[in-house]
């Protein structure tokens, strides 16, 4: 008798897991997976992993605890570990748990129908972590199509070489790659003529898209042919890199009417002499002086940030240095952390003897500025007629419809499925602190 063979996957951490994510459905729906909702009768469970916030590797075998009983109960379940702590941890995650079957590498998702395939046939435990070459990367990068989106994230670089001295990515994503531009254009392409309206380009420092590429186009560049594209009425880009953000790109916020006027460019510290530790490549004056260029060719663009508070060595006049850039850039919001040992990175070999109180009310001083900020722009929209792209039906599910900003702010309202697609005016009526409510403007449609 014919079994459908279910899976269940739980992501964690940033947008290129998203991705990842999103590819693996792709690759399990194609090898006869059909994705569920509950881990309770799924054939094959699965968890891609983030590993740069702190203790991600116990997190991991925390959330793999779980599932344990499922296991216990139905030893044929497939229990697999992917992303960068898999990368990092390898075969290790199979020795230290042993009910865990599958580890896959960020460089390996393209092999896991493949690998599940020999976990069921041979009841072996396996795992895959090798990186790749570049030519076989090449080959690689996922493409997506709509299905029945209004927004889609493209991909047109992985991997970093900028080894801040605080982050793992270079170690668990590889060295910095773009993806050839035509390929990049005709996805978008395809996008559009599928219904997509708005594309987010995202890589890990999408800035230094092309630099390393002979005869690529530069990301300023590369906007400006994505925003020719008939069909295409928004474009958003992340993560940014404050030391590439070329005077060409920022010009391009001036220039390209598509190009939303939102920008994630984080800034992690105010201090110089803490960017220097980290390996940022900038110093704050120059970090102030892209925001000046930006409020310039742009005036109503709006920035967040990543901070992190209380990295190895910083004093307080290092962590008032943050809260004064803070007040200058005026962030509309802030992902902030506190200082974390990531290991294998420089920073973990730094001595680290700040007092975890004082680290802790200096991240209670930097939310509290933050959240006054983000009250001061949320409720200065109140009252504003702004024009909202139609995405779908509002997750709070009560009947409503939602759709962003061109800041990117989350916006819900009254309003039919038919919008769907749209770009709508919405005047703003509350301001809560992660979306704004608002009424369709009578009338203009
Ligand atoms: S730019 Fe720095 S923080 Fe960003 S991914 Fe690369 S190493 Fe990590």
């Amino acid at each position: 008798m014919y079994m459908e063979k279910t899976f269940y996957l739980e992501t964690f951490g940033c947008q290129m897991n998203v991705v990842d994510s999103e590819r693996i459905v792709d690759l399990l729906n194609g090898a006869g997976y059909r994705q569920v909702e509950a881990a309770a009768g799924a054939q094959l469970i699965l968890l891609n992993t983030c590993a740069v916030r702190d203790k991600a590797e116990r997190k991991v075998y925390g959330h793999l605890g779980r599932f344990k009983p499922l296991k216990d109960e139905n030893p044929a379940i497939i229990l697999g570990v992917g992303g960068c702590v898999a990368q990092q941890e390898g075969e290790r995650l199979l020795e230290k748990i042993g009910y865990l079957d599958l580890v896959f590498g960020t460089h390996n998702v393209h092999k896991l129908p493949e690998l599940v395939r020999n976990v069921e046939e041979n009841r072996t435990r396996c795992h895959e972590t090798d990186f790749l070459d570049r030519d076989t990367r090449l080959q690689l990068f996922p493409a997506r199509t709509a299905g029945d989106a209004t927004t889609r994230f493209v991909t047109v670089m992985q991997g970093c070489d900028n080894f801040c001295s605080y982050c793992v990515v270079p170690l668990v994503r590889g060295r910095e790659l773009s993806r050839p531009s035509g390929e990049i254009l005709s996805e978008i392409g395809a996008l559009s003529e599928s219904g997509v309206k708005e594309v987010t380009l995202i890589g890990q420092n999408v800035n230094s898209y092309g630099c390393k590429e002979d005869g690529e186009l530069s990301f300023a560049r590369l906007l400006t042919e994505v925003h020719a594209i008939e069909g295409i009425e928004r474009i958003r880009f992340t993560t940014s890199h404050p030391k590439d953000l070329s005077d060409e790109l920022i010009d391009c916020f001036g220039t390209l009417d598509k190009l939303c006027h939102h920008l994630h460019l984080p800034v992690q510290c105010g201090s110089n002499r803490i960017l220097s530790a980290m390996n940022r490549g900038y110093t704050r004056e120059q970090y102030l002086g892209k925001v000046r260029r930006l409020k310039e060719v742009c005036p109503d663009i709006r920035l967040t940030s990543d901070i992190i508070v209380g990295f190895p060595g910083e004093t307080e006049e290092d962590f008032n240095d943050t809260l004064t850039l803070m007040e200058e850039v005026r962030y509309t919001d802030v992902f902030s952390f506190l200082y974390s040992r990531r290991p294998g990175t420089a920073a973990a070999d730094l001595a680290d003897d700040l007092d975890p109180g004082v680290r802790q009310g200096r991240f209670d001083r930097l939310l509290a500025l933050q959240e006054e900020t983000c009250r001061q722009w949320r409720e200065g929209d109140i009252g504003r007629e702004l024009s909202v792209l139609v995405e779908g039906e509002s997750r709070q599910g009560n009947g409503q419809m939602f759709g962003r900003t061109t800041w990117n702010r989350i916006v819900n309202f009254e309003g039919g499925k038919d919008l769907v697609g749209t770009i709508v005016p919405v005047r703003i009526v509350k301001a809560y602190r992660n979306s704004h409510l608002g009424e369709l403007v009578p009338g203009s449609f």
